[in-house]
């Protein structure tokens, strides 16, 4: 990746991996859709046997996303879940881990109802360092997993110090860096082991892909994922690949434009005689903000907020919004809006989303780049009717 390494980021993601075609020049790489690969004598290839195993597409894809988080290795995979799994799995099973108590629904899914059953998981507040320590000198974890800022409480870890406390005693650690993207949060830098993202998100930006990725500069762990990967199954299609690779060149523009919305919609809200609370990191209000302008190089496009009012008041507030969409998800161009509880927290047991502040009232905004004022007209027009 060294060819890239003194370009930044909003070079990156256009020329890493994108050379124009060898075979025409064609400026924009080819989608080989293909299984498999013509061998000259048995075993003699130009290093593609199967597509489960390799593709050229996904490949310039892999080399993009390396540069852009600054790490040795990236490895593609068919969403961001089987990115979590394969890490999961590259750790000895009977292991504990340690993991964030407000990661994403889907993550708490995976570690509360699969793979409790093979590792010992424990879930605590990451943003307490001395439960954190406390947590790790206890019980001995093999991996602690982060989520910072959260889905959907927006808290913020302190990535360095945990890091650095997981080296101290053998562990490794991964943060799952989705709401950042790589445009405003560089884990590895941060002293972080491995970086996950779920591509469906901001890498990819225009919300028609399903993806997930790994970046890491160890070597060994990366062939772990890779075997796993390969004998488990959870590639990306050529064709996938190839849109995020796609997707993956505005991602500088789209997540400026993402801040910029974001910055004056949480300001907005917060102003809001309807509005009860608002959690972004951008605004001085939030609690980790100076962790937040530490550690990261932007806010993002994210906001959570309350509502005054109950569950009925916000079922009125989410159905009378017109730009934005009712819809799960978040990172792509269009502007949505969900409720955790109902919605993306569901697998959450009710207990333990109300200990993490997840209640009815609370809507999460995934701020896209329309027009702000537009954005700003419809959310004042929806808190209108409330
Ligand atoms: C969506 C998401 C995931 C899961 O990714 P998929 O691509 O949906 O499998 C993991 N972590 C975070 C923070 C997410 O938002």
């Amino acid at each position: 990746m060294s060819k890239y390494k003194d370009m930044d980021i909003s070079s990156k993601v256009i020329h890493a991996g994108g050379h124009p075609d060898k075979e025409t020049g064609a400026i924009m790489p080819p989608i080989y859709q293909t299984s498999t690969y013509a061998q000259s004598s048995p075993g003699v290839h130009k290093g593609y046997e199967y597509t489960r195993s390799h593709n050229p597409t996904r490949t310039r894809l892999e080399e993009c996303l390396a540069a852009i988080e600054n790490a040795k290795y990236a490895l593609v995979t068919a969403s961001g879940i089987s990115s979590a799994m394969l890490v999961v799995q590259s750790i000895p099973p009977g292991s504990t881990i340690v993991v964030g108590d407000d990661v994403y629904g889907g993550t708490y899914r995976m570690f509360s109802t699969i793979f409790h059953e093979t590792y010992n998981i424990i879930f605590i507040d990451t943003t307490d360092l001395k439960l954190v320590e406390k947590t790790i000198t206890d019980h001995k974890p093999k991996l602690i997993w982060l989520e910072s800022p959260t889905n959907p409480m927006l808290k913020i870890s302190d990535i360095r110090k945990i890091s650095s406390l997981a080296k101290k005693y053998k562990c490794k650690s991964i943060v799952d860096n989705t709401f950042m993207s790589p445009y405003f949060q560089n884990p590895l830098e941060l002293g972080a082991d491995i970086v996950l993202h779920s591509m469906t998100k901001f890498i990819n930006g225009h919300s028609d892909v399903i993806g997930g990725c790994l970046m890491l500069n160890d070597k060994k762990h990366y062939q772990k994922l890779w075997t796993l990967q390969n004998s488990l199954g959870p590639t990306q299609s050529p064709f996938d690949s190839w849109l995020v690779l796609r997707g993956l060149k505005t991602l500088a523009v789209r997540m400026e434009a993402h801040q910029k919305n974001a910055l004056k919609i949480a300001k907005f809200l917060e102003s809001h005689n309807k509005v009860e609370r608002v959690l972004y990191p951008g605004l001085k209000s939030h609690p980790s903000y100076k962790l937040a302008k530490k550690q990261m190089k932007g806010s993002g496009g994210m906001i959570t907020f309350f509502l005054k009012g109950n569950l009925g008041q916000s079922k009125k507030f989410l159905s009378s919004v017109k730009i934005f969409s009712l819809a799960e998800s978040l990172g792509g161009v269009e502007s949505l809006i969900e409720h955790p509880a109902i919605m993306t927290h569901a697998s959450v047991p009710a207990s333990v989303r109300k200990e993490l502040g997840i209640h009815d009232n609370l809507i999460r905004l995934s701020v896209g780049i329309e027009n702000c004022d537009d954005l700003i007209k419809d959310l004042e027009q929806a808190l209108k009717k409330v």
